[in-house]
């Protein structure tokens, strides 16, 4: 079985470690708050007294943090102190730019890397559900693959260096933006007296659909686990969503590509947030687009 290290253990890399633990794998972590690294002995990981130290042993060294300017400084911190030809792999969500000058500096000390943000949120962690999205060269791929399965349940080759990040500020641009197309519809539905149940029951099975709608209806009812369902308890949290949002058009700003929706939805992000509602689930853009909507003329 390898030895990992895994720097960052807080909501996702506490219970991923936990996974590569009950995988059979040793598993040496770091985390800069005291309480992250207790959860994590108890769930079997051996605390290391920080990230230098965690990563000496290692074959394969795992950081999860919360954003760009962490990676760097981790892997950075770490880098001299791996074994030469280990493999790193981030699955944090970072830029793009970051996320390739880390595979860089990992190439001047002759370790593979790879990029391999995720999606399925805490629970999908916990459960080892995971989907990764894995930039790097095909060799360094096929070597975090089987380390990849065992926190999740797909783990995608999408390209060089960066395609992994690249993937997810995709596929989250298309999430907010959806999101935010479902929230006008069902406002839109409640003025014209139409039932939510009503729009659901014809747009699911109609060229409406989308993941949204099935997985995080936005109003209470039609869908019984959504957050909505729930005081709007995250699922995934609107500070995320804003996150995500703006690493896409700072993307988008880099690439020269036009993503005027895009730009739209990071900026209805911003207002949830500046609301203080950036701990609530992203479905509850709802409220902000009702309070936006003013009453029904008289
Ligand atoms: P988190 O804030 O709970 O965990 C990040 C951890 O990194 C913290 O415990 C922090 O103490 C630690 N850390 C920061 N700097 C460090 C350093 N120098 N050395 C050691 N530890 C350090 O965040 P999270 O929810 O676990 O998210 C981690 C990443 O995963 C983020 O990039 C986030 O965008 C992404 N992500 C989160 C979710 C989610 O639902 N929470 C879903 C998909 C992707």
């Amino acid at each position: 079985m390898t030895t990992i290290a895994f720097v960052g253990l807080g909501n996702m890399g506490g219970p991923m470690a936990a996974n590569l633990v009950k995988a059979g794998h040793t598993v040496l972590g770091f985390d800069l708050v005291s309480a992250s690294c207790e959860t994590a002995r108890a769930a079997g990981v051996r605390i290391a007294g920080s990230g230098a130290e965690a990563v000496r042993e290692a074959d394969v060294v795992v950081t999860m943090l919360p954003a760009g300017k962490h990676v760097l400084a981790v892997w950075a911190e770490v880098l001299p102190a791996t074994k030469p030809g280990a493999l790193m792999i981030d699955s944090s969500t970072i830029d793009v730019e970051s996320a390739r000058k880390v595979h860089g500096m990992a190439k001047e000390r002759s370790c593979a890397s790879v990029d391999a943000p995720v999606s399925g949120g805490v629970a999908g962690a916990k459960a080892a559900t995971l989907t990764f999205m894995c930039g790097g060269a095909k060799r360094d791929f096929a070597k975090a693959e089987p380390i990849l399965a065992r926190m999740g349940k797909r783990v995608i080759h999408c390209g060089e260096a960066g395609a992994g990040q690249a993937a997810k500020i995709c596929n989250n641009m298309i999430l907010g933006i959806s999101m935010i197309g479902l929230c006008e519809a069902f406002v839109l539905a409640e003025k014209l007296g139409l039932s939510a149940q009503a729009l659901f029951d014809v747009a699911s099975t109609s060229s409406g659909q989308c993941w949204s709608l099935t997985n995080y209806c936005p109003v209470p009812g039609p869908v019984p686990s959504s957050p909505a369902n729930s005081g709007y308890k995250p699922g995934f949290a609107s500070a995320l969503m804003w996150k995500d949002l703006k690493l896409a058009q700072e993307a988008a700003t880099a690439a020269g590509a036009a993503t005027p929706l895009g730009a739209a939805a990071a900026h209805i992000y911003a207002l949830h947030n500046g609301w203080g509602e950036g701990g609530t689930d992203f479905s509850g853009i709802i409220h902000l687009i009702r309070g936006r909507s003013g009453d029904p003329p008289g």
